[in-house]
């Protein structure tokens, strides 16, 4: 089997979750199946090296799960892009707009520097609000961005032309 087919294969949609009218991507299948969790692996660490990121960032929660073995195959360090008042040291914080109220997250603005190239991942690209917080964060940390690369992008919710103009010509790749 492609690995596209694999991969979707192992994701369950899960109707009216979190709320009424939402189709849920559920990847806790395929993070079960060694098969699949390894190739997903491979893949975003071939993205990483192609893109020659020197960090990966992983957005939390389940950008933690799916960046940090990345790092480790890539040889690279990781970093965690964390919901508002987790990270212990100084950080640097950024809110964005949710579809109802807003959010904010943070990064520990030390564990990056002038020289990063940063890959940032996650499992799903929805509208786009998060990684492009994500992306402003690791600008005014002084770092670049590499790319975006996630498992799968939600096209109907347009995060992909959200997303372009922040990424200034760098790949935003989705599996
Ligand atoms: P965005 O900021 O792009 O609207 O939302 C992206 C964030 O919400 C990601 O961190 C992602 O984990 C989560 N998310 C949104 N929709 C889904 C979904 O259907 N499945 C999963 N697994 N995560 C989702």
């Amino acid at each position: 089997t492609d690995i596209t087919t694999l991969l979707l294969s192992r994701i369950r949609d899960v109707a009216d979750y979190p709320e009424p009218g939402v189709m849920f991507k559920d990847i806790t299948p395929l993070l079960a199946d060694p098969a699949a969790f390894g190739a997903l692996t491979e893949a975003l660490a071939e993205i990483a090296e192609r893109t020659g990121a020197t960090k990966v960032v992983g957005l939390e929660a389940r950008g933690f799960i799916l960046g940090a073995p990345v790092a480790v195959r890539a040889g690279l360090g990781f970093v965690p892009v964390r919901k508002a008042g987790k990270l212990p040291g100084a950080t640097l914080a950024q809110a964005y707009d949710l579809e109802y109220g807003s959010a904010e997250i943070e990064i520990h603005a030390e564990d990056l520097t002038a020289d990063d190239r940063v890959l940032i991942v996650d499992d799903v690209l929805a509208t786009g609000g998060t990684a492009e917080a994500s992306i402003q964060l690791i600008h005014r940390a002084g770092a670049q961005v590499a790319g975006v690369a996630v498992l799968m992008e939600l096209g109907f919710l347009d995060g992909r032309p959200r997303l372009e103009a922040a990424l200034a010509g760098a790949p935003l790749e989705a599996l």
